[in-house]
């Protein structure tokens, strides 16, 4: 049993800390956000992801998680202490440390015995570095110390999985000591443990990512060569994959990347290699290929419908990605805002995502469910391939829409199956 402290309570932090605490730890919390700790406190969580409700629940009710908002506090009751706190990306694209960095320098002031500070985060490297001098000058009780990176891999929809059976652990460490405390905090979970050294984990957060989304980037860029050439793209992505030099997630044409993650990592290792001195023109290709598939699909909404001024188009799907609330670079964002500038009416609806979404989306009529948004509309598109739109009763989506047209982002129907139900159906690379 370790005491833990894990400091943001985001996705990863309350992933990270309901899982260490199902594996017996005494975990505390701290997050700033006053109105997340006053909710955690009463048991309820602030985010949508799958499991973690009852892991919380049955963790609360063991006594083994605890919930502040004072850093002090936590590193007080803690031998080892995660930042997990959000690393956002400037407008430049670098990542924006000011958070890691306030932290560090609270940690280091409540220091009164070792710590191990590990970072969580996802950050550029060498920032390993900057952190371990930060603790250094803050240290007020010159007490021992060490900093460890431990990036973190989950994702979200299935976060809960990823942190218990992970495909690897990565911890990047200076000392012995570290790389011992880690081992054990981590050795329940049976998975491989790569150790190495703090910049070298850094690099393989941002490197790990960024090969994530040149494979999504590449299978959009296929995506296209087989509309052009009149092949069926998922048949293939299905031939390439099924070779396991290549693998076949992530190599899915659809209408490209979003989330929290992916377009900040790309654009924060892009700035990293250029301050390194290294130009990544792949990477740089990555994202183009990423921004123009939304605008593409925006196209191929506007030449099915020929005029979209005055058109009612409904949205199935608002999330980045299914089973998950988070609408952070969420493709329906960019989408929904074409079409409106086009003078589209847009109705929608998102299993998870309704409440985050009406903070952020304006003119939109949210439906209770996917059969409201197609009532009267004059075309469906489908942005998040939520299972429950897979579900969909197609003879009565029909019945209800003003037009039968259906133009699918994420190809979760059978183009032959549609045209037979009646469909004008429209789809990705195929
Ligand atoms: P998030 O925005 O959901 O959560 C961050 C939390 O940190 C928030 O609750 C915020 O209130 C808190 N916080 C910010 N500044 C703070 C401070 N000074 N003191 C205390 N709390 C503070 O972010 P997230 O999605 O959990 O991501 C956290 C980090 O993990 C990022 O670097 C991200 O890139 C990385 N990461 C995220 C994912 C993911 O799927 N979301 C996966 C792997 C890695």
């Amino acid at each position: 049993m370790k005491k833990v402290c894990i400091i943001g309570t985001g996705y990863v932090g309350l992933v990270t800390w309901a899982c260490l605490a199902d594996m017996k730890n005494r975990v505390v919390c701290v997050d700033n956000d006053i109105e997340k700790v006053k909710m955690l406190k009463r048991g309820k969580v602030p985010i949508y992801e799958p499991g973690l409700e009852e892991i919380i629940a049955r963790n609360m009710a063991a006594g083994r998680l605890t919930f502040t908002t004072s850093i002090p506090e936590g590193v007080r009751s803690s031998e080892i202490v995660f930042i997990a706190v959000s690393t956002p990306p400037k407008a430049d694209g670098t990542a924006d440390l000011t958070a890691v960095a306030m932290v560090a320098r609270e940690v280091a002031e409540a220091m009164d015995g070792y710590r191990l500070i590990v970072d969580k985060s996802t950050v550029p490297v060498k920032t390993g570095e900057k952190v371990a001098e930060t603790i250094k000058r803050y240290n007020r009780k010159n007490v021992d110390f060490d900093v460890a990176s431990n990036p973190e891999f989950l994702r979200e929809g299935s976060a809960i999985g990823d942190t218990m059976i992970p495909d690897r652990i990565v911890i990047g460490v200076s000392s012995k000591r570290a790389a011992k405390i880690l081992k054990e905090l981590y050795a329940p979970l049976k998975a491989p443990i790569i150790v190495t050294d703090i910049k070298s984990a850094e690099i393989i957060k941002h490197a790990s990512n960024s090969l994530l989304a040149l494979k999504i980037s590449f299978a959009n860029a296929l995506g296209q060569i087989c509309e052009l050439a009149g092949a069926n793209v998922m048949q293939v992505v299905e031939g390439m994959g099924l070779d396991k030099r290549i693998g076949k997630a992530f190599l899915n044409a659809g209408i490209g990347y979003g989330g929290s993650c992916f377009p900040k990592d790309v654009a924060a290792f892009i700035k990293i290699s250029e301050e390194l001195g290294f130009d990544f023109e792949l990477l740089k290709m990555v994202e183009q290929i990423n921004r123009d598939q939304r605008m593409r699909f925006v196209k191929k909404i506007e030449e099915t419908l020929w005029i979209v001024k005055n058109k009612t188009i409904g949205v199935l799907g608002l999330a980045f990605k299914p089973n998950t609330d988070d609408m952070r670079s969420a493709p329906s964002l960019d989408i929904i805002a074409a079409l409106q500038r086009e003078g589209a009416t847009v109705k929608a609806y998102d299993p998870q995502a309704m409440e985050v979404s009406r903070k952020m989306l304006k003119g939109v009529k949210f439906c209770k469910g996917p059969y409201e948004v197609a009532r009267g509309s004059d075309a469906l598109v489908i942005v998040t391939e939520w299972d429950e739109f897979r579900q969909l009763n197609l003879d009565k989506l029909r019945s209800i829409m003003a037009h039968p047209i259906i133009i699918d982002g994420r190809n979760i129907f059978d183009p032959a199956v549609m045209e037979e139900k009646g469909f004008i159906y429209k789809s990705i690379g195929r």
